[in-house]
């Protein structure tokens, strides 16, 4: 069975406090884009769990997520055999785009189908969040509002159509140490209702209004390229530019395709070493 894995951005990212136990409270848009891994998932007779993929740095073991998702449902559901997974990675790794989680998602998907499980989005969520905080948007898909630590879900209407110019920069950023040197105090926060009504009145201007991701106050000013990305995506004519998640991909939204292709051309242009994509928005529910 071949399914498509979607990367996701965060259209606004908002942190409204830290918990007793050490979690970050957050307040989060999430948007499915086109992006995607490919995989094929087939049952086979031998037990185990067996990935191959086209990237030689990811791990085929248990600690690769799309192992971890498809032993958890083997077990959980006592399937016989075991299964074989092939996938073409085309989400950059490590930026802040979901790509581990979407794919632990399919894997869950794919699975439920093969063995006609009959899991709703609901129960295949339960199994997904014991594998990360994103598991349960990913399975969802769309446009959604994220709360608590990430695993309250609601959906939202759907996000109005737009081209996308997504980079990811050579950098490693990690979301641990973001989070850990995060300050509240004084931190401009991203207008997250506000950003929801935009989205349910399909007014992307208003939407682009209240975007924000605290986060960049983090990364910005360590990883100067994020800024310069987003200086070219500005310049370009963006209708809003963007760190996603802990970063440190950086999207820019555009309300015309041609200004998305001029600032695709101009950051391969003058940013060497980017991994660059253009894409749009992507609603797998409709
Ligand atoms: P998030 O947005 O949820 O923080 P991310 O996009 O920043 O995720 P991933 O691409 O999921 O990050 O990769 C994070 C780590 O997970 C990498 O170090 C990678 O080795 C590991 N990993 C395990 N399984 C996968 C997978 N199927 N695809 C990508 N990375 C994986």
């Amino acid at each position: 069975m071949n399914i498509n894995a979607y990367a996701k951005i965060n259209i606004g990212l908002d942190v409204i406090g830290k918990r007793a136990d050490g979690y970050h409270e957050v307040r989060m848009i999430m948007q499915t884009i086109d992006l995607h891994d490919e995989l094929d998932v087939s049952p086979v007779e031998e037990p185990g769990i067996f990935l191959t993929t086209n990237r030689k740095d990811l791990p085929v073991n248990e600690d690769n997520l799309i192992c971890k998702a498809a032993k958890l449902m083997m077990d959980e559901y006592a399937l016989p055999g075991g299964i074989k997974v092939r996938l073409v990675k085309n989400i950059p790794v490590a930026a802040g785009l979901a790509g581990g989680s979407t794919d632990a998602a399919a894997v869950i998907r794919a699975i439920n189908e093969l063995y006609g499980l009959g899991l709703s989005t609901d129960e295949m969520a339960q199994t997904g969040v014991r594998i990360g905080a994103d598991v349960p948007y990913c399975i969802m898909g769309g446009t959604a509002l994220s709360e608590g630590i990430g695993e309250i879900l609601t959906p939202l209407s759907s996000f109005p159509e737009c081209d996308i110019v997504l980079a990811k920069p050579p950098v490693s950023v990690s979301t641990a140490y973001v989070y850990k040197h995060l300050k509240l105090d004084g931190i401009v926060h991203p207008d997250i209702d506000g950003i929801i009504t935009g989205i349910e009145t399909g007014d992307i201007y208003r939407i682009a209004r209240g975007m924000g991701n605290v986060l960049e106050s983090v990364t910005v000013p360590d990883e100067p390229v994020i800024g310069s990305i987003k200086d070219v995506m500005t310049a370009g004519g963006c209708v809003a530019t963007l760190m996603s998640g802990s970063g440190p991909s950086v999207f820019g939204l555009f309300d015309s395709k041609d200004k998305a292709d001029a600032v695709y051309e101009e950051l391969r242009r003058s940013q060497p070493g980017l991994d660059i994509f253009i894409t749009r928005t992507y609603d797998p529910n409709h």
